[in-house]
């Protein structure tokens, strides 16, 4: 066995990137506006351009963002939110602290993300809710449907949301994530395509009345003047540190993909004959954020792997559905098999911008003995 791979290296990342972080930390240290300094706004346009020109409102996580994208739209009581059961749980989560009612809708079992038909026949079967909004997940960094999710929404009169967590760089056809959706809310978790060093997170909207709701729910409501509460608010602020970080992994962020996507080609090219690998739709191009590929005997190859130093990770074993906390908006085991079967064969492989090929080529090695050992 050789030395233990890291499942993503956050080091390497700080090591090539560490005068300019440095730098820019001290730089708050010294001007001492910890709260919405002058970085905050800096990140925020530059976020902006690099999705294509949006209002960016930086807030306090993703989680934080996916409920003001739902506050914003007034979204509560007796709302139906249409949400993928195969996703991390804050996408559903944000759904009730609101007081609205997930309904978890199926996923395509080769991108992994919300299926068009299956919310078409969750809308449609909805009794006593007001169909309000949908929350898109771009899962493992590959964009969602947007086109065909959202001409549904749209036929339904309800709002589309972008789970962006996980496809900071992500694009379709061009069009960056953040503006594939006329809302959009995204990560900062330090394992995200785009992570601070702690917890952040951002909206993203073209609607410039929206943005300045935003900005007035990110700091509790308040109104032209500091102590004028216009509506209900949240403190759900970035951090000055957090925005100065990323300021400096923003540009490093399309070299960064383009890294995944060379890493992701290399495993495609050992691994497409042996097993389904992610889809990659015609004009999509996703952050990846995990790779990940689907494994009849999964428990048993993570297993071997981890014996052979490979960490893996399982995103999610278990979907929302069934989840014992969210069982009551569900329909069951059997309700949703797309969500259900993925939940039993996924597999994330290792995945950085920083990898060296010869880590890539033991862990596909690893990975096909252990393979074969089962056949
Ligand atoms: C990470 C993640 C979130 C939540 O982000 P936090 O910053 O951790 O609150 C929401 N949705 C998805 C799909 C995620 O992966």
């Amino acid at each position: 066995m050789g030395a233990p791979v890291p499942f993503i290296d956050l080091q390497a990342q700080y090591h090539r990137l560490k005068p300019q972080i440095d730098a820019r930390m001290h730089a708050v240290l010294d001007h001492g506006q910890f709260i919405l300094g002058p970085e905050v706004a800096e990140f925020e346009r530059a976020l902006g351009e690099f999705a294509g020109g949006t209002h960016v409102i930086g807030v306090s996580n993703g989680t934080d963002a996916l409920m003001m994208a739902l506050l914003v739209q007034d979204i509560g009581p007796g709302d139906a939110v249409y949400v993928p059961s195969f996703t991390f749980t804050a996408t559903a989560e944000a759904v009730l602290m609101l007081g609205a009612t997930p309904v978890f809708v199926d996923v395509l079992e080769d991108s992994c993300n919300l299926d068009a038909d299956d919310l078409v026949r969750a809308i449609s079967q909805t009794k006593g809710l007001r169909p309000k909004a949908v929350i898109a997940v771009d899962l493992f960094g590959l964009p969602a449907d947007y086109q065909r999710i959202g001409a549904v929404a749209a036929a339904h009169g309800m709002q589309l949301i972008a789970d962006a967590a996980q496809s900071m760089s992500g694009a379709i056809d061009g069009v960056r994530v953040g503006k594939l959706a006329p809302l959009t809310a995204t990560s900062f978790f330090p394992a995200k395509p785009l992570g601070c060093f702690g917890d952040g997170g951002a909206l993203f909207t073209s609607d410039t009345e929206m943005a300045e709701k935003l900005r007035s729910i990110r700091g509790h409501g308040t109104g032209k003047a500091k102590y004028d509460i216009v509506r209900i608010g949240m403190n759900a602020r970035l951090d000055t540190l957090q925005a100065a970080i990323l300021l400096v992994k923003l540009t490093v962020l399309e070299q960064e993909r383009s890294n995944r996507e060379k890493l992701s080609r290399y495993y495609d090219s050992r691994l497409s004959n042996m097993v389904p690998v992610p889809a990659r739709p015609a004009g999509y191009q996703s952050a990846w954020a995990q790779y990940t590929i689907q494994l009849d005997h999964r428990d048993r190859v993570q297993a071997a792997l981890s014996k052979s130093g490979i960490p893996t990770q399982i995103y999610y074993p278990r979907p929302m559905h069934l989840q014992p906390a969210y069982a009551g908006y569900g329909g069951g085991a059997g309700s949703l098999p797309a969500s259900e079967n993925l939940s039993r064969k996924v597999l994330s492989l290792p995945m950085h911008p920083y990898m060296p090929e010869e880590v890539a080529a033991r862990i596909c090695d690893a990975l096909c003995a252990a393979v074969r050992a089962g056949e």
